[in-house]
């Protein structure tokens, strides 16, 4: 890891990808594998943890809901430095449901809308919640915790159609010999997954996993390098 971020005139970023979800172990994982992918925005991710609600909301609700987090993102922005802009927003949000058409259908309308309002963003909506990407790492838990184990059961699975992984990270996969995983972990699973290698070779698949990062291929491509 470089270290580096974008060159700077002035010291400061003149533009800030924003991260915006509840919880505050969420966008800790998302930041690191954002980084993970585009070394150069070190330094230039800012997070905020007001709440969204946004899977269930629609018409004036989710117009609202949604300019209400660009609003904060762009107040978030203008706080590094006057004139610094959104280069572009991820929304996190788990879906607290299996895979299915639903989701298609919900993640279809809450991007509309983001993209609508503001051209530069991602809904990231996990399946079930963001414990089931790190079921597609099986190799990676016991570098965190050396006593966790993903049960056969559970390997090469759709992960977004279990219906509850945060269960089995605590009950399965951290067994009786190794401490329980809490949700304070999540981060330094990422920070493993991402260190040792292991974030192109996911075992199984999980719809959600893909198309984030389907977004930020899209987005290196199209909003902060532009
Ligand atoms: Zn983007």
């Amino acid at each position: 890891m470089s270290g580096r971020g974008r060159p700077r005139r002035s010291g400061r970023p003149k533009e800030v990808i924003v991260i915006a979800g509840e919880d505050r172990n969420d966008r800790e994982s998302l930041r690191i594998l954002l980084e993970k992918r585009y070394p150069e925005l070190r330094g230039s991710i800012v997070q905020i943890g007001d709440p969204v609600r946004l899977h269930k909301a629609t018409g004036t609700n989710l117009t609202k809901r949604v300019r209400a987090i660009l609003n904060k993102a762009e107040g978030v922005a203008e706080k590094q430095g006057p004139g610094t802009r959104v280069a572009c927003l991820y929304v996190h949000e788990d879906f607290d449901a299996v895979d299915g058409p639903d989701y298609a259908a919900v993640h279809r309308r809450v991007a509309q809308e983001i993209h609508r309002q503001s051209g530069r963003g991602h809904y990231v909506l996990a399946v079930v919640e963001m414990e089931a990407w790190m079921l597609l790492f099986p190799d990676a838990l016991p570098h965190v915790v050396k006593a966790w184990k993903v049960p056969a059961k559970y390997l090469r699975r759709d992960t977004g159609r279990l219906p509850d992984p945060k269960s089995i990270l605590m009950r399965d996969v951290s067994g009786t010999r190794g401490r329980r995983y809490t949700e304070s972990d999540a981060p330094d699973v990422f920070r493993v997954i991402v260190e040792q290698g292991h974030l192109d070779s996911p075992q199984g698949t999980n719809s959600s996993w893909t198309r984030f990062w389907r977004d930020v291929e899209l987005c290196g491509r199209e909003h902060f390098r532009t």
